[in-house]
């Protein structure tokens, strides 16, 4: 459907032929009905950044004028920015176009070819979505006969931004400091954007790392998108370096996954390699390949579709990081980059159109690959599911859901290397199933590599990170119906008590319904150490942690508490057991100093520059997102001017931070006088070197008569050398307050720093400490394997009424460990708890 355009600014002719020239010097006929991007905007593309909300203006746009053009809203951002694709072929194929999409998921050859082109995953990298706009108008508007082709033969999907809100972010900057002239001096403002940058979604969170994840909306919607079209080919375009040229596949042959059949990275990479140098050759641009970037984790955009018979490409372009900036040869205008990616996008096309029967072929072979390596594996499936918290094993299968993994339900309770799988609260994904190449990467921690540098994790065993008790099956075990949607967490309701309810706290909502409570102005207390209690005629355990909730010492009346848990227990699945007594039948009783009341957190966390945004924004959004608790960001600038005492806790991530004295000092009398603060990583080391705990680093072992290497083998020998991310094993003291709700003092971290903590003189003053032979899975270079073995994992360190809490690793890694996210909450809420040995007694029982 055409329409006539009345709104658009038709600027000089003559620029419009220049644009044209530049970006698509070999276009023929291009239908004039259709705007330019330019006309549309209002200025040359590549001299301003185009912000997100006029990008999704021009594609409906294009949906409104041309019958090649379909958009889909495929969701909103946490910024409620909307996310769209759109589905580009021709007028015949429109009009069964659902058709084409079953009959693509069926695996039929006999329809077009369903490719995708994603965009600006990376919100400072903006040249991409600048060339989505000039591919989306290229494809509405040519009426040559290679697109006439294309359009007949492919749907072209098109998401031209795949994080919008750090796109915005970073497209204000850009334009608010752009110059008239333009600066290209590499120190101006314009090209050096402030603390966190553009690069992450709303959270900070690297949306690059999160297609295994799926912990952001983005993410979600954009999955959900893929497994209802499972593309052949995607696009994942970036920018890097100022001073590098251009990349594009084959990367580095060892960073191949070796769970992908090697066809796509042997064959079909060289192949489109050809397509891409043939662009870049046509406009004179340099290029490099084979070089870097890892093929190795599944949650890249440029990799997630190598886990389901498709190709991704990466494409990397060097930054202008503003409109325009020297580099070591000539400056690099924002044009310039934007006509790369461009060039990329129908290189792309072309190569797909040209290589269609093997992209067809890739995905036989992939699926039949896997088929034959699930028969042949001797893992026949996996078991797993925690009896104690159905809400961290209801998100486990989400996620597995998510990834299109057939998940069952156990058929009967069995028991597996010593550990029970109850029927109905455990789950079996047998290996013999399509998606048996996602089930690997989900579930195997040993998967053997070509190398040892790594570009990001070495591992990334999603059911390690869950801290998920699971077994491989080598023979089958009986399997109930299949799991179609998350089952939801069910519990007891609640009935009415006169007196108090008592809680375990094993589920991971715990710290939820907790927050909810205290919101409600419900004094919620928690138990030191276990007690047990006849329930309804039998008897039953509450471990240590366990919360007491009692009627009378409220500040609200019995009623309107019973309405607070009623509303929690709707809200969280939280199970709150009304008991009449406090008296117990073993342990100690309901009225015990042992019972302490749990803190209401206030706190702070100082972020900005120097600290690493990807940890506080993780924090960030743990409280948000999963407990409804505030915490306030404080930028470093302001960390010494604010009162400490309107907060109880402070939380340090890694990072840089204050070394004057005034600043330590007020930070240690805040400790003293009762505030609890918790470090990680980098943050542990500072507080160490600023004696504000009297706690030891290991003492690293320095490599002796080092054999002489030469230079070229340099950047691997040392990265060789990083803890790039693996997962080891502590042991965790369960009756520590750090410790609450955990039953197993076997514990999953995930390490990627080299904070080495000692161990603390003071013999309960370690919480968690590593196992002698702690590597669970992943690579590890030899030489720190040792300063890992025994470490202290958790320590905390009492001074006067308050304390400190030290975690060498980042227990929210990417918002997607659960495992051992409940290890920092319960610092937060039940770190008030822990108090110098002299004052063990309880709260008020010494004389
Ligand atoms: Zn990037």
């Amino acid at each position: 459907m055409k329409r006539f355009l009345s709104l658009l600014i038709i600027l000089s002719p003559l620029l419009a032929v220049a644009q044209a020239d530049y970006y698509y010097p070999t276009a023929k006929s291009l239908n004039k009905n259709i705007p330019t991007p330019q006309e549309f905007l209002g200025y040359p593309i590549g001299s301003h950044h185009t912000r997100h909300d006029k990008i999704v203006e021009y594609f409906k746009l294009l949906d409104q004028l041309s019958d090649r053009f379909t958009v889909e809203e495929i969701g909103k951002t946490i910024g409620h920015r909307i996310q769209l694709v759109a589905k580009i072929t021709s007028p015949a194929n429109h009009g069964k176009l659902e058709a084409i999409r079953k009959r693509n998921l069926e695996g039929g050859t006999d329809i077009p070819l369903v490719i995708q082109l994603g965009y600006n995953v990376h919100g400072n990298e903006p040249s991409s979505s600048e060339a989505a706009l000039m591919t989306a108008y290229y494809l509405a508007a040519s009426d040559d006969a290679e697109t006439l082709k294309w359009l007949d033969e492919m749907v072209i999907l098109l998401d031209p931004v795949y994080n919008p809100d750090g796109r915005d972010r970073h497209s204000h900057w850009a334009n608010m400091h752009k110059g008239s002239p333009l600066v290209s001096d590499p120190l101006d403002r314009e090209h050096n954007e402030a603390w966190p940058g553009g690069r992450t979604n709303h959270y900070w969170f690297d949306l690059n790392r999160d297609w295994f994840l799926g912990v952001h909306p983005e993410s979600r919607n954009r999955i959900k998108f893929f497994h209802q079209w499972r593309p052949y080919v995607m696009t994942d375009h970036h920018e890097m370096g100022t001073s590098s040229s251009f990349y594009f596949d084959p990367g580095k042959y060892s960073s191949n996954n070796p769970v992908v059949p090697a066809f796509l990275y042997d064959v079909v990479h060289p192949k489109f390699a050809e397509y891409f140098s043939k662009g870049m050759n046509s406009i004179g641009s340099m290029y490099f390949t084979e070089e870097a970037f890892d093929k190795l984790y599944p949650g890249y955009g440029s990799s997630y579709v190598n886990f389901y018979g498709g190709i991704g490409f990466l494409f990397e372009q060097a930054s202008s990081r503003g409109h325009l900036q020297e580099t070591t040869t000539i400056p690099i205008s924002f044009g310039f980059t934007i006509r790369n990616q461009f060039t990329a996008s129908l290189a792309t096309i072309r190569g797909s159109m040209g290589e269609k029967e093997l992209l067809r072929k890739l995905r036989q072979n992939f699926y039949s690959s896997a088929m034959s390596q699930a028969k042949a594996s001797p893992i026949k499936g996996y078991v797993f599911g925690d009896a104690k918290d159905a809400s961290r094993t209801n998100a486990f299968i989400n996620l597995l859901l998510m990834h299109q993994i057939e998940v069952y339900e156990l058929g009967q309770s069995v028991s597996l290397n010593g550990k029970a799988f109850e029927k109905g609260k455990s789950y079996i994904v047998p290996t013999e199933q399509t998606n048996y190449i996602m089930v690997r990467s989900a579930f195997e921690k040993d998967i053997v590599y070509r190398d040892s540098t790594f570009y990001d994790a070495s591992t990334w065993s999603l059911v390690h990170a869950f801290n998920m008790p699971h077994a491989e099956v080598k023979t089958p075990v009986s399997k109930g119906n299949l799991i179609k949607e998350t089952p939801l967490t069910s519990t007891p309701p609640i009935t009415k008590s006169s007196y108090a309810y008592v809680a375990d706290l094993s589920d991971y909502q715990a710290h939820k319904a907790i927050q909810q409570l205290q919101a409600n102005d419900v004094i919620v207390r928690s138990s030191m150490r276990s007690f047990v209690m006849n329930i309804n005629g039998s008897e039953r355990t509450f471990p240590h942690g366990s919360l007491v909730i009692s009627v009378q010492q409220q500040k609200i009346d019995g009623d309107k508490l019973f309405e607070a848990l009623k509303k929690v227990n709707q809200s969280t699945g939280m199970e709150f057991v009304s008991v009449e007594t406090g008296l117990t039948s073993k342990g100690i009783d309901l009225g015990s100093g042992s019972i302490r009341t749990v803190n209401v957190p206030k706190i702070l966390m100082p972020i900005g520059a120097g600290v690493a945004a990807a940890e506080a924004g993780e924090v960030w959004h743990l409280l948000d997102q999963r407990i409804g608790l505030p915490i306030a960001k404080v930028d470093l600038l302001n960390f010494s001017r604010v009162n400490f005492s309107n907060y109880n806790v402070i939380v340090m991530v890694s990072g840089a931070y204050p070394t004057d004295k005034p600043t330590i000092d007020k930070i240690k009398s805040w400790v003293q006088a009762g505030g609890t603060l918790i470090t990680f990583k980098t943050a542990c080391e500072w507080a160490i070197k600023q004696g504000i705990v009297k706690e030891k680093l290991v003492a690293i072992d320095t490599v002796k008569n080092q054999k002489r290497i030469d230079f070229e083998n340099a950047a691997d020998t040392e990265g060789a050398k990083q803890i790039g991310g693996a997962i080891f094993q502590v042991d965790l003291d369960i009756t520590n307050p750090i410790g609450f709700g955990y039953s197993d003092r076997k514990v999953s971290v995930y390490r990627n720093g080299r904070t080495f903590l000692k161990p603390s003189k003071i013999p309960y003053n370690t919480v968690a400490q590593y196992t002698p032979t702690p590597l669970v899975g992943g690579y590890i270079h030899k030489t720190d394997i040792k300063n890992v073995a025994n470490s202290a994992a958790i320590i905390y360190s009492t001074d006067g009424a308050g304390r400190v809490i030290l975690f060498s690793d980042n227990p929210n890694f990417r918002g997607t460990w659960y495992g051992t996210n409940k290890l920092f909450l319960n610092a937060l809420f039940f770190g008030s708890m822990i108090s110098a040995p002299s004052n063990f007694g309880g709260e008020g029982d010494q004389e």
